[in-house]
């Protein structure tokens, strides 16, 4: 409702009119190749395992990403995640699939929201994105994953992340054998990684990560 009744303003250059200008979503900043094969971080070539996934235990067989997480996108996510604006969500899903490679799995999820906030106002963005994904790729949504209430990650450190995360998700009974997992935003993997270890302990062989955006280091 609030909507239609505000002034539209592109929510990364502010120019009126509309929630994101073609210019802004045109020059959002896409990931292409080289990546790490593993954790799909640019790479100065490719690799199987870079130095920020090396030695780190992954349930996730693969991570990609659509943009790089940057000061414009921080606009646009908080857009898309505080105001749930839909032409946001429209083009967040528009820029996956131009970028991402359609994934072979059983089903799609994503990752839930923390019990204590995002419902509330009534829209989920990691949900929203792996709807229209499923849909466009084909393939069945399923809302496997529960989520216990933690502390907010941001400002934790990369350790803390970790410990703050472990164990605060569980598969809601078996899941299928490959499995495509949606979040919004990949910041240090902690989320991925603990959302895809819960549905490797329900039964799931393979867990592939896609998100719209992702921090790089
Ligand atoms: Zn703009
Ligand atoms: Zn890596």
């Amino acid at each position: 409702m609030l909507d239609l009744l505000l002034p539209q303003r592109c929510v990364v250059c502010a120019v009126g009119g509309t929630q994101l200008c073609d210019r802004c979503l045109r020059d959002l900043p896409r990931i292409g190749p080289p990546l790490c094969e593993r954790c799909g971080a640019p790479t100065a070539w490719p690799v199987r395992r870079c130095r920020e996934c090396a030695g780190r235990r992954l349930a996730f067989a693969s991570a990609r990403a659509a943009v790089y997480y940057d000061v414009a996108l921080r606009a646009f996510v908080v857009g898309w995640k505080e105001r749930g604006l839909r032409r946001l969500a429209a083009a967040a899903v528009e820029v996956v699939i131009e970028v991402v490679p359609p994934p072979a799995a059983d089903v799609v999820t994503f990752v839930p929201p923390d019990p204590d906030r995002g419902l509330k106002r009534g829209h989920h963005p990691p949900r929203q994105l792996a709807e229209q994904l499923a849909e466009h790729w084909e393939l069945p949504l399923a809302a496997l994953l529960r989520r216990r209430a933690t502390k907010r990650q941001r400002g934790l450190s990369r350790a803390e992340r970790r410990r703050n995360v472990a164990g605060v998700f569980a598969a809601a009974g078996s899941v299928p054998r490959s499995i495509v997992l949606v979040d919004d935003v990949f910041t240090s993997g902690a989320t991925a990684n603990a959302a895809s270890s819960a549905l490797r302990k329900a039964g799931a062989r393979r867990v592939d990560v896609i998100t719209f955006a992702r921090v790089v280091r």
